[in-house]
């Protein structure tokens, strides 16, 4: 292990004539634990000073307030040539935990998070909730997040908050407006999922919303809270009944005006196509969604997309599927391509085992629709399996402690 001495430099705002003190300690908190968190490797006390523009000792009195509030933690020193040894910081372990939540048309999953990214205690139940009464459901959820905190009860001293991840629109007051595959509209989760009760004197943690496949993206944008994974910029496109995509820049989602941005499951790939569960016809989702491509190929419901991958091996139908939702993918995302310039493509949810599958008309559509095509060189690669946006969600809320740390700590 080494401690690094090239923290990475992220904005110094706090250094603003003008700011008052209150706010100058807060925001330098922030950028001290931003850039440990950061950072690929422990970071020493003077890579943080060097990557700031603090001083040695505002960074070391910084730092101890970190390492009492529970956000950092020390490492053995390391004595390594001349002068005085360097003490390894990294994101603290067992302390502060986020709630990831899902409700996917398939199944209901709670993930807890610390800020490290250990996953502390995790559960997914499989379920079908398609048309589903939202009350009867979000019950669901909250007992499954009461279990989740009781079981890892110990190994965690704060939850932060909790995210809950939805297949469907979803506004900024986190109420979801439309789920077309779990045929809600116009539902408040936070006002039906209570999360138990903190001891007395805490507030109850907050339960946000968030879009599943904005979500799931950000599990693959972050390798743990507050530390980015690989060029941070790409195209997110998810499966199980339905499509959903997200793109992310540098790191962050673009989500649009009012966060409804990257819904490719309802771009159109033919007008004289099948009528589709949002109203329209032709769309994505009834050509590369599980239920469509399951009944193109002649199989049951149930089955899954390896079942799909074993039966596509032979000419047949599920061949016939496996292309056509192949062309359909590789229309809508050369649209993605041409709108956005983005030159890496993740898949995920069912398109991970069957990408194989899939690859050879999707790259032939891109090459033949993507304008610049010649001149870029499109990736296109699985993404990861296990429910990223129960990750994700978790990442969403222990990001925010990461970049507002003064609140987490003793008295504020
Ligand atoms: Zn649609």
């Amino acid at each position: 292990m080494t401690v690094t001495d090239d923290a990475q430099s992220v904005p110094t705002g706090s250094l603003t004539p003008g700011v008052g003190q209150a706010s100058l300690r807060d925001q330098n908190l922030s950028v001290v634990t931003m850039l440990a968190y950061a950072a690929p490797e422990p970071v020493s006390r003077a890579a943080i000073a060097a990557g700031s523009g603090l001083t040695r000792s505002t960074v070391s009195r910084l730092v101890d307030e970190l390492l009492a509030g529970g956000l950092l933690e020390e490492l053995a020193p390391l004595i390594a040539g001349r002068g005085r040894p360097a003490t390894p910081l990294v994101p603290a372990r067992g302390t502060i935990a986020g709630l990831g939540l899902e409700v996917s048309p398939s199944y209901l999953g709670a993930r807890l998070v610390d800020l490290s990214g250990a996953v502390l205690a995790e559960r997914v139940v499989p379920a079908h909730l398609e048309a589903s009464d939202p009350d009867i459901v979000l019950d669901r959820v909250a007992d499954l997040a009461g279990e989740i905190l009781a079981s890892s009860d110990g190994r965690w001293t704060v939850l932060a908050g909790a995210r809950l991840a939805v297949p469907g629109l979803v506004d900024s007051d986190g109420r979801v407006l439309r789920t077309p595959n779990l045929g809600w509209r116009e539902v408040m989760p936070a006002e039906r999922l209570q999360l138990p009760a903190p001891p007395a004197g805490e507030a109850p943690a907050a339960v946000g919303v968030g879009n599943e496949a904005d979500l799931a993206a950000l599990a693959h944008a972050l390798e743990a809270p507050g530390r980015p994974a690989g060029s941070g910029t790409f195209f997110y496109v998810s499966a199980d009944i339905g499509v959903g995509g997200t793109s992310i820049v540098d790191g962050v989602p673009v989500r649009g005006r009012h966060g409804w941005a990257g819904e490719v499951g309802h771009t159109l790939v033919d007008p004289a196509g099948p009528p589709c569960t949002c109203g329209a016809a032709g769309c994505l989702e009834q050509y590369a969604g599980r239920d469509a491509f399951l009944s193109a190929a002649g199989l049951g419901l149930d089955a899954t997309a390896e079942d799909l991958v074993t039966a596509a091996a032979v000419p047949g139908p599920a061949r016939d599927a496996v292309d056509r939702a192949g062309r359909a993918l590789g229309t809508a995302l050369a649209n993605v391509v041409n709108l956005l310039d983005v030159d890496d493509l993740v898949l995920g949810g069912q398109f991970i085992p069957l990408l194989p599958a899939l690859r050879p008309a999707l790259e032939e559509e891109l090459s033949s629709r993507v304008l610049a095509a010649p001149w870029l060189d499109v990736t296109i690669r699985p993404g990861l399996s296990g429910e990223p946006a129960l990750t994700g969600a978790a990442l969403a809320v222990l990001g925010e402690v990461v970049a507002a740390p003064s609140r987490w700590l003793p008295g504020a």
